[in-house]
């Protein structure tokens, strides 16, 4: 290790090799405490050092983690005692915004939040958008395939993605910069490296595809009484909004409750006693019309008691306000603690029943357990945050168990946004067959034949036997 660090500072410059305590003070999970056990942090400042310090590590057979802004939930960022981390941080510029092609180049250890800025100035729109927007990297976010609040309508990163540019574990550039919307000479690429996980290869640079700003935002918080009433809901918007709804974020009873219960600084914008509740968002560029259209296809909804109750925000700080019940995390994980986490897709119809047999078989086990239930419906997504008043390992993989088990049954998918990193590779069959497994570390072998790049990260190994 001592030697190939000599010949890594000689490509990057000895401030950007950090040591011992520069390592074990960062992080590598959310949120940050310190403690990382990597032998070195290397911050490269653009593509050719990344490509340069690859080589040798390829030649020495030297494992490397990449590290974004490390808000990844599921540990594809920790690194072990002998790894290398390869930091993005420095590789931060934003080209100009091509405004006509509404396209930006950006380095992949840009925030999130900073791509959005730069666009909105440009009178433009980034729409990838996620809690985590000031620390996330755009690198990372296109090694998670990051989704979050504006799926319905955009998509996840991985249609906002026109190039990539990549270095393989040898250290082969691979440039792949496209700016143009239809490409089909040959493979597309850039879509190996979506959702890879750093296990691919290290995302150096994207270019993004941007979309006109939107110059109306409507917002309502509805209260619905029936499962079933949801998916009708959400297909009635859809079309009575032409293509316009851009958020349809459902919170179950118990998460509206818990926030919004006693000493809440949220308020109660609605009563707490419906059993959903769904704040939906439509964008548009026609205030009075949007406007309109917007509150005309509520009150059909009412009318045919699809919803039992609305209420449209009529200021930004209102819609500001009712953005904060949902997106209170930080709220939920304190009252749920210690709170275990699941990030979780399956068809609409599905999810009703699945809720209601995992809280069921969790208070079989643990009668004081408290789960809520929220998420990104309209794209099948919901999150359950739980707590069954323990961290305990078995306890933890007990929980899992049962929360992965009946999803599988239902060929639900055990990550729809955060990845597998190593917290969820030993479910991964439960998702994937065995040989779209296979097919994975044939992929795997053919770019990474060392097994340098996040070595253990998705499978615990790459024999084919091993699932
Ligand atoms: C409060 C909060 C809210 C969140 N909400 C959402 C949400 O709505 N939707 C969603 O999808 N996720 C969400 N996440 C998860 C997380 O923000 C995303 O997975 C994000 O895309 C990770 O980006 P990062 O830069 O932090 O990556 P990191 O955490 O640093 O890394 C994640 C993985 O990507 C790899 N990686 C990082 N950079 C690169 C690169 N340049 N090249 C190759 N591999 C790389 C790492 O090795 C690791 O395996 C949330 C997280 C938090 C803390």
């Amino acid at each position: 290790m001592n030697n190939i660090v000599e010949k890594i500072t000689k490509i990057v410059g000895s401030e950007n090799v950090l040591l011992g305590e520069d390592v074990t003070s960062r992080s590598d999970f959310w949120p940050p405490m310190g403690g990382c056990q990597a032998a070195a942090i290397v911050r490269p400042a653009n593509t050719n050092e990344v490509s340069a310090v690859l080589k040798l590590c390829h030649a020495a057979g030297q494992a490397v983690v990449t590290h974004g802004g490390l808000t990844g939930l599921v540990g594809g960022a920790r690194a072990g005692k002998g790894d290398l981390v390869l930091s993005l941080e420095r590789m931060r510029s934003i080209s100009a915004i091509d405004t006509v092609n509404r396209t930006v180049t950006v380095g992949a250890g840009v925030p999130l939040q900073a791509v959005q800025e730069a666009a909105e100035e440009a009178g433009l729109l980034f729409p990838l958008d996620l809690g985590a927007r000031g620390s996330c990297t755009i690198g990372g976010n296109i090694a998670t395939n990051a989704g979050g609040n504006s799926v319905i309508r955009y998509g996840m990163i991985r249609e906002q993605l026109l190039g990539v540019e990549a270095v393989l574990a040898d250290g082969t550039i691979i440039s792949s910069l496209n700016s143009v919307i239809k490409n089909n000479t040959g493979y597309d690429l850039k879509q190996l490296f979506v959702g890879s996980e750093g296990t691919l290869g290290i995302v150096t640079q994207a270019v993004l595809r941007l979309r006109p700003l939107p110059r109306t935002c409507n917002t309502a918080l509805v209260a619905i009484e029936n499962f079933d009433h949801l998916g009708q809901f959400l297909g009635d918007m859809d079309a009575a909004l032409g293509g316009t709804l851009s958020a349809f974020e459902v919170m179950w009873n118990d998460f509206y409750s818990l926030i919004t219960g006693d000493g809440s600084k949220h308020g109660h914008p609605l009563k707490p006693e419906h059993l959903f509740y769904v704040l939906l968002e439509s964008t548009g560029g026609h205030e009075q019309s949007d406007k309109d259209r917007f509150e005309e296809a509520l009150e059909e909804a009412l009318g045919s008691d699809l919803i039992t109750d609305a209420v449209v925000a009529q200021s930004k700080q209102q819609r500001e306000n009712l953005w904060a019940i949902r997106d209170d995390i930080e709220g939920l994980t304190m009252a749920l603690f210690p709170p275990l986490v699941f990030d979780i897709s399956l068809e609409i119809q599905q999810m009703d029943a699945y809720v209601d047999e995992v809280r069921r078989q969790l208070s079989e086990r643990w009668p004081n357990s408290q789960m809520v239930v929220f998420g990104h419906l309209g794209d099948g997504n919901i999150h359950l945050v739980l707590t069954v008043g323990s961290h305990d390992p078995a306890e933890v993989h007990a929980v899992e168990t049962i929360v992965y088990a009946a999803l599988g049954r239902r060929h639900g998918v055990i990550s729809a946004e955060h990845g597998i990193g190593l917290d969820k590779r030993e479910y991964l069959h439960h998702s994937r067959s065995a040989e779209e497994i296979t097919l994975m570390k044939t992929l795997k072998r053919a770019l990474d034949p060392k097994n340098i790049l996040n070595p253990g990260k998705i499978f615990a190994s790459l024999a084919d036997t091993e699932q």
